[in-house]
């Protein structure tokens, strides 16, 4: 990788914002995933959450898109995503268009919150409106009644960006040295952080960079057994 690159890679983890997020809930077309996936990239979402569409459903490569830089936490219902959310103290607002809704102008994104979008045909599911802190919307003019899902997703994370800029919640890091170490060990090593995650091994040492110490060494190690285990269950590859 050249110095550039992994320049270009520190900024982006440098500016994530570890407390905002997205929920998609049963948002079934790949396409529209990978949108929404890409827009929590460009304002610096680390981790999105899923619903899945019906029961046992995982979403494949091409809906997470091709350029993984957010991870994906997969859950099978909205209550576990709603539990996953809550515990790192994040508020739910559901772009939803109902009675409740309010303008989405109105909600301070600077606060830890979750912005839940629905499927394309059915919108948010009842008992997620019911559990959203408050419902949200962008006004609509014209004849249709709704947008596509990632359009609605990306006027409201700019809004979101645009909040957060002026807090000045992107001019300094928020994500901990060693988280941005682990994310640019895994970005630079794909293979060899799959190949980790597949066995259940412990990464090999790496700088804060994420540059391999000693690959020799380790691979030796390797092959003698000597790795330690990792459980990983609980960390998403990025
Ligand atoms: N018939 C569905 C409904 O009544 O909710 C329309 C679903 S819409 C195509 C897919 C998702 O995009 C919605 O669940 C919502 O999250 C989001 N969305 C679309 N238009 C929106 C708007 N004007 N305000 C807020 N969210 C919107």
């Amino acid at each position: 990788m050249t110095p550039e690159r992994k320049q270009k890679l520190l900024q982006v983890l440098q500016r994530r914002q570890p407390d905002l997020t997205l929920i998609a809930e049963r948002v079934h077309k790949p396409r529209n995933l990978a949108a929404l996936l890409r827009n929590a990239d460009a304002v610096g979402i680390h981790q999105v959450h899923t619903v899945a569409p019906k029961a046992g459903y995982r979403y494949s490569g091409t809906a997470l898109g091709s350029d993984r830089w957010v991870s994906t936490q997969q859950h099978e219902t909205f209550a576990e995503a709603a539990e996953a959310v809550r515990a790192q103290g994040m508020k739910i607002y559901a772009a939803h268009l109902s009675g409740r809704a309010l303008d989405y102008r109105l909600v301070d994104y600077t606060a830890p919150c979750a912005i839940l979008f629905g499927a394309e045909k059915q919108g948010v599911g009842e008992e997620a409106q019911a559990q959203a802190d408050e419902h949200i919307i962008i006004p609509m003019m014209g004849m249709v009644s709704s947008l596509n899902v990632s359009t609605a997703a990306g006027i409201i994370l700019v809004e979101a960006q645009q909040q957060r800029l002026a807090a000045g919640l992107y001019d300094q890091p928020r994500l901990s040295v060693e988280e941005i170490a682990r994310c640019l060990f895994e970005w630079s090593n794909r293979k060899l952080a799959l190949f980790c995650r597949d066995r259940g091994l412990a990464y090999p040492p790496y700088d804060g960079e994420g540059e391999l110490i000693d690959a020799p060494g380790w691979n030796r190690r390797l092959q003698q057994g000597q790795v330690p285990r990792q459980d990983w269950s609980a960390t998403p590859l990025l």
